[in-house]
């Protein structure tokens, strides 16, 4: 039986952060088109915005103060994934957040993030849901869609419980693996593959690594900021920032930038990936004339650049007395300090998985869709944004400025009608400009 197609809704399945931007954007865009199609935003928990209101430790970290393409982390096309992010330049998000939904950035200097002046995770989860219901989006929580197929001129939307839907476009919201507990457990990511979609092979990144043997448990609770190495073939993928160990191994935002690379080495079952470790902000050359200079002990040396019982475990790891007059300080004994001071291995074993992990690596390959509009090359009508692709970048506000620029895209992308109707065999396809 043929539908009505003009009537039917365009629906956005998944409420978090790229959802409720494709629902915003979808339903701004039908009002100017003054097409009066509704849009329809359908979330399986209770609220939405799980990961919103968990972000930057209750404060949400909105966006990076810079944000430069290079810094993502994809299997697919490196170019895709800039046009796709660059689609909404960082200072025209920012404009949205600040004058659209009044909600005033603030900087964080040392670590250049942009959280909300209200430092309240709830008031950006809280303003988006707001103003995508003021621009006429429709929302229906507790609401599990187990199921989409395109019909002859339609999607039909299988809902848990046996409801169904039908609707003109489709977009698939749905998040990645991290953190199963805020609704993304991978259900979209099986509908795009059974719709025909290739999936990058998924792993959880941004995740804390663990220690077994755990040699540094008595440190835990000790934070410095350090610069972490990892070499890749003939590369080294450097990051700077927070450490912290803990009771089960090391987080902080250097270490859960760099733990894709050991998640990665893990799967591939070879050896373990390489981290080295530099403490402090000096090289190994400023190590070794500031240690040939300083009078004292070689622990009074360490602890003027380092908390006490790190600097110990290091001295201990070079095998030199913490109370060794640095006056007696044996040429061979330096290095081993210096090397510990400045390329320490980081004795890690495993990681903790999605259970922790901010984001998801892998995910729908972005060349098989529209970098304009977000629309799939492989299904016409159905529309893919934020963690379900394939891409994440590191800490800092590089993956909500990723789920807010390819939400809005395929808000707007699903809102651009096209000439010859709706439906997932329509030849037309909607574009945006530029
Ligand atoms: C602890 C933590 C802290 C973070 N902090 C930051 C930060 O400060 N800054 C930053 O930039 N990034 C941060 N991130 C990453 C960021 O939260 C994600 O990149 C972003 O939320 C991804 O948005 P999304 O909308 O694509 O997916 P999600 O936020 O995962 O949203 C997907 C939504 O779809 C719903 N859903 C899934 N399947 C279905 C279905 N079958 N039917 C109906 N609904 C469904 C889910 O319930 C969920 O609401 C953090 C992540 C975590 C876990």
């Amino acid at each position: 039986m043929r539908r009505d197609a003009d009537h039917l809704p365009v629906v956005v399945i998944g409420a978090g952060a790229a959802g409720f931007l494709a629902a915003l954007f979808a339903a701004r865009g039908m009002r100017a088109a003054g097409t009066g199609r509704p849009v329809l935003l359908l979330e399986r928990t209770h609220e939405g915005g799980r990961k919103i209101l968990m972000s930057g430790g209750g404060r949400c970290n909105v966006l990076p103060s810079e944000l430069d393409p290079r810094r993502f982390v994809t299997a697919s096309s490196p170019n895709t994934l800039k046009k796709l992010l660059l689609s909404w330049p960082l200072r025209e998000q920012r404009r949205f957040f600040e004058e659209e939904l009044g909600l005033p950035l603030a900087l964080e200097e040392e670590t250049g993030k942009l959280f909300p002046v209200s430092d309240r995770a709830r008031d950006v989860r809280d303003r988006l849901r707001d103003l995508a219901l003021r621009e006429g989006a429709e929302m229906r929580f507790d609401c599990l869609v187990t199921a989409l197929e395109p019909t002859v001129d339609s999607w039909r939307v299988g809902l848990a419980g046996g409801g169904e839907i039908h609707a003109a476009r489709v977009a698939l919201a749905t998040g990645g693996l991290s953190v199963p507990a805020t609704g993304s457990d991978g259900t979209g990511l099986d509908i795009a593959r059974r719709l025909g979609h290739t999936i990058h092979d998924t792993y959880p990144a941004l995740t804390p690594l663990t220690a077994k043997p755990h040699r540094y448990a008595p440190l835990a609770g000790v934070s410095l900021p350090v610069t972490l190495e990892a070499p890749v073939g003939r590369r080294v993928f450097v990051t700077r920032g927070g450490f912290l160990v803990t009771h089960k191994g090391y987080s902080g935002p250097a270490v859960l930038n760099v733990s894709h690379l050991a998640v990665l080495s893990r799967r591939a079952g070879g050896p373990p990936q390489p981290i080295h470790v530099r403490w402090t902000s000096l090289d190994a050359e400023s190590w070794d004339r500031e240690l040939r200079a300083a009078e004292g002990t070689v622990l009074g040396a360490l602890r003027g650049r380092l908390p006490a019982r790190l600097a110990e475990a290091l001295l201990e790891d070079a095998a030199v007395g913490a109370a060794t007059p640095l006056a007696q300080l044996r040429r061979e004994d330096r290095r081993r300090i210096v090397d510990a001071l400045t390329r320490h291995p980081l004795p890690w074993t495993g990681d903790e998985g999605y259970v922790k992990a901010e984001v998801t690596g892998g995910g729908v390959a972005l060349e098989e869709i529209d970098p304009r509009t977000l629309e799939s090359r492989v299904r016409p009508g159905l529309f893919l944004c934020g963690e379900i692709l394939d891409a994440f970048g590191p800490i800092g506000g590089y993956n909500f400025a990723w789920a807010w620029a390819t939400g809005r895209a395929a808000g707007l992308g699903m809102a651009a009608e096209r000439a010859s109707g709706a439906g997932p065999e329509a030849p037309g396809r909607g574009r945006l400009e530029g």
